[in-house]
This record gives C-alpha cells, sequence and structure tokens, in this order.
C-alpha cells in the first residue's frame, strides 16, 4: 500500500426527518467507522431551507472530510448501507428523508458512471454543500468548475445558518 492508494474525499450529509442531528452524528461515526477509512475533519452543522421540492420540513447539513482507501464505488456502496441503516427511502425525487450522504468530491477525480457522478453535479448550486466545506478548506476546487468559493454568491437567496 502506498500513500498515493489515499484519497482526499468529502461527503454532503442531509436529513429534515426523524431526529436529524442525532442521524447526522450516528452517521459521522458509521462513516469514521468504515474499513479504510478515517474522518479527518467535520463542519459544524447548518440549518436550510429546502430547495426543490419546498414544502417540507427545513434541513440539518453538514460536511465531512475523508482519508480513504475504499474506492469510489466502494465508498457510495457504504454510504447507501449506512443510509439505508437509518430507514432511508425514496417515495419519490427530492422527498424528506432521515439521511442523505453524497459523495461530492472524490480527490481531483471526475468520475460519470450510471451510479455515479463525481463532483456531485449539483453541488456548486448548494449553500448547504458549499457553505460547510469551504468551513473545512477555504480555497478548494470543483474539478472541471473552479474554486467553490466563486460559487457562493450566486446562492445568496437560499437561507442557511450554522447553528452551534
Ligand atoms: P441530489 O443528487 O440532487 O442531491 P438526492 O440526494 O435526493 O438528490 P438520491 O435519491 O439520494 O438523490 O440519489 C439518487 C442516485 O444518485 C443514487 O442512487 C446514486 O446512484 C446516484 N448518485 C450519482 N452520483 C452520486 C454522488 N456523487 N453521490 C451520491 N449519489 C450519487
Ligand atoms: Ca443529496
Ligand atoms: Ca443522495
Amino acid at each position: 500500500m502506498t500513500v498515493a492508494d489515499r484519497v482526499v474525499a468529502y461527503i454532503g450529509l442531509g436529513a429534515n426527518i426523524g431526529e436529524p442531528r442525532r442521524q447526522l452524528q450516528a452517521a459521522l461515526q458509521e462513516i469514521g467507522a468504515l474499513p479504510k477509512t478515517r474522518i479527518t475533519k467535520t463542519s459544524g452543522f447548518y440549518r436550510s431551507a429546502p430547495v426543490g421540492h419546498l414544502d417540507q420540513p427545513e434541513f440539518l447539513n453538514a460536511v465531512a472530510e475523508l482519508d480513504t482507501e475504499l474506492s469510489p464505488g466502494a465508498l457510495l456502496e457504504n454510504l447507501q448501507e449506512i443510509e439505508k441503516s437509518h430507514g432511508r427511502e425514496r417515495p419519490f425525487a427530492g422527498a424528506p428523508r432521515t439521511l442523505d450522504l453524497d459523495l461530492l468530491l472524490y480527490g481531483n477525480e471526475t468520475i460519470a458512471s450510471a451510479r455515479l457522478t463525481v463532483p456531485h453535479p449539483r453541488m456548486h448550486e448548494r449553500a448547504f454543500v458549499l457553505k460547510p466545506l469551504l468551513e473545512l478548506d477555504s480555497v478548494i476546487s470543483v474539478p472541471g468548475k473552479g474554486l467553490a468559493n466563486t460559487f457562493l454568491s450566486a446562492c445568496s437567496s437560499q437561507k442557511i445558518e450554522r447553528i452551534d
């Protein structure tokens, strides 16, 4: 195993039904316990207004930075298992959720497969991703897009506040 096999990845966490704070805290622990993976940084928690499907409770969001040797596909599979264990259901697109775990960035890689697109294709349009992400790394780039902080001003109409 060489150092080059280790990748810095960023995960976006979200929840808006059940007990969002508990679900996010549990998910962080479970992500940190995944094989070949450790959490190196965690953002604060943010309360954000829903975007897209508006008629649902506000969200709790955070971003975690990982150091992982899992492949992107294996990482996504593990994240989906964690979502399932917290009762995630998908009755329709944008539905309220107990837990959503999105793979935002995986090193500098760009991936476009049927199951996985990295960078996450909508991350640069979302204050609830950009704010916690920039808290972890204020000069981070989104491969193929540019510096994350240049996208924040276009999200200024999205209501969001850091709560801790
Ligand atoms: P959005 O993707 O707009 O944030 P969502 O998180 O509500 O919406 P989901 O229902 O959780 O969408 O995911 C739908 C599918 O997206 C998943 O089954 C997964 O295969 C796919 N997907 C593609 N790229 C990613 C990614 N980077 N992270 C997580 N899932 C992804
Ligand atoms: Ca999502
Ligand atoms: Ca998702």
